[in-house]
């Protein structure tokens, strides 16, 4: 066997189930397996056959949790605090949440803890919006390239995922024009994460106010997930919630895992309409019920212990920062002109072949020639790109990013 069928990839980020939905219900008919775990367990594979492989693929920061967050979570254990919560979180930490929204809304808004419900992972909060907002016939915009669950969502919701192209000089945003031209009398509504991934690229508050404008005159809701907003890197990125107008309809998405180095704590949270938020918490009630007690409190130290997080957060920020500047500036050789990434920690990269399948090809055999690991873009809806990561350790990112430069050098000749 070779180390990698080039089609194993491309299968992975097909529609994988497809061969088999005569054993399977039409809820999952059609759904793709998320192409980025796919990437992880070839890494993985790799690994354990004794190969040193880099992980750009990877969407996490290397950092360890920050002590103060750790002890509040053993300082629960210790006390006890490990029964079921409410199913939409404890109060102190839905109030933390709401205090942090009202602040982000830059007084616009008053939030109330009614409003909030803490879930597992934005991931939950995501799918819980999208689930509770859209059903059969209804068509949702997705700007793309966009991260790839948002469309497996929609059509978990059983409607339409209808992907809106970006525009690649902007970071691949895009604007109330593309979006009219998107849309059709089923549209309601959009999903727009910022700071973007793949692309890194941060809408301004005056982009935000136009699509929050259109959506509101169109009837749409937005889903705007905030999962990176604080991983910006040239001044805040700004919260939808700052742009829209006090009742419009908006659900805003965010949580503790890319912000706080606590991936693995699964706590995400959602701030919509109180009969939208009082939807989602009956939804919960009957999947997972509250979100892990013990992280809620974790949550909860790392939101409201605003000094330790403040430090926290600068050393994480800044150390990123380093690892942005060591990616771009070894991408320099191949794009002279790449522009750093405003947001989060990815670079989507040309690769300088859009034919079909170009992408996984490329990941294969960077994976197979230089043990390096990046996702493809075909995987974000945008085929002849790659995302690589620059979240994991500086010796990493310096040579992970060295050898994607030369493969990409070598193969454009
Ligand atoms: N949104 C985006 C754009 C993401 O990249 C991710 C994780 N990779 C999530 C949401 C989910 O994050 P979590 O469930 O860990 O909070």
């Amino acid at each position: 066997m070779t180390f990698l069928d080039m089609n194993e990839i491309s299968d992975s980020v097909r529609r994988v189930f497809s061969a088999t939905t005569t054993a399977l219900s039409a809820n999952i008919d059609g759904i793709a397996r998320s192409a980025t775990l796919a990437i992880l367990e070839r890494v993985q594979s790799a690994r354990a056959s004794g190969r040193h492989v880099i992980d750009l693929g990877i969407g996490e920061p290397s950092f360890a949790t920050p002590r103060f967050i750790s002890e509040a979570a053993e300082r629960a254990i210790a006390e006890g605090r490990t029964r079921y919560t409410a199913v939409e979180g404890i109060v102190a930490l839905r109030e933390a949440i709401a205090a942090e929204a009202q602040e982000l809304s830059a007084g616009r808004r008053l939030v109330d803890k009614s409003e909030v419900v803490v879930t597992s992972g934005s991931k939950q909060a995501l799918f819980e919006s999208c689930f509770v907002l859209f059903g059969p016939g209804d068509d949702v915009l997705i700007p793309s390239p966009a991260w790839p669950s948002y469309a497996e969502m929609v059509r978990l919701a059983r409607a339409t995922p209808v992907a809106v192209a970006g525009d690649h000089t902007r970071g691949w945003k895009v604007d109330v024009h593309s979006l009219r031209a998107s849309a059709t009398p089923r549209t309601r509504g959009l999903i727009l994460g910022s700071p973007m991934n793949p692309s890194g690229a941060v809408y301004d508050i005056d982009e935000l106010r136009a699509i929050a404008a259109l959506a509101a005159e169109r009837g749409w809701w937005i889903i705007s997930d905030e999962i990176y907003r604080p991983l910006s890197y040239d001044g805040d990125a700004p919260s939808i919630l700052a742009a829209c107008a006090p009742d419009a309809e908006v659900v805003s998405v965010g949580g503790v895992a890319k912000a706080y180095a606590m991936t693995g704590w699964r706590i995400g949270w959602v701030i919509a309409p109180r009969m939208i938020a009082s939807a989602m918490i009956g939804l919960q009630s009957h999947i997972t019920s509250n979100a892990t007690t013990i992280s809620q409190y974790a949550a909860l130290a790392a939101i409201s212990s605003k000094a330790e997080a403040e430090v926290a957060q600068r050393e994480m920020l800044a150390a990123l920062r380093v690892r942005r500047d060591l990616a771009v500036s070894a991408l320099a050789r191949v794009y002279p002109d790449y522009v750093k990434p405003a947001g989060a920690f990815y670079c989507f990269l040309p690769i300088g072949d859009r034919t079909a399948g170009a992408s996984a090809d490329f990941v294969l055999s960077l994976l197979h020639e230089c043990d390096v690991a990046v996702v493809p873009g075909s995987a974000f809806g945008t085929e002849g790109w790659v995302r690589a990561s620059f979240a994991g350790s500086d010796d990493d990112v310096r040579s992970g990013f060295g050898s994607l430069a030369d493969f990409l050098q070598t193969r454009n000749g």
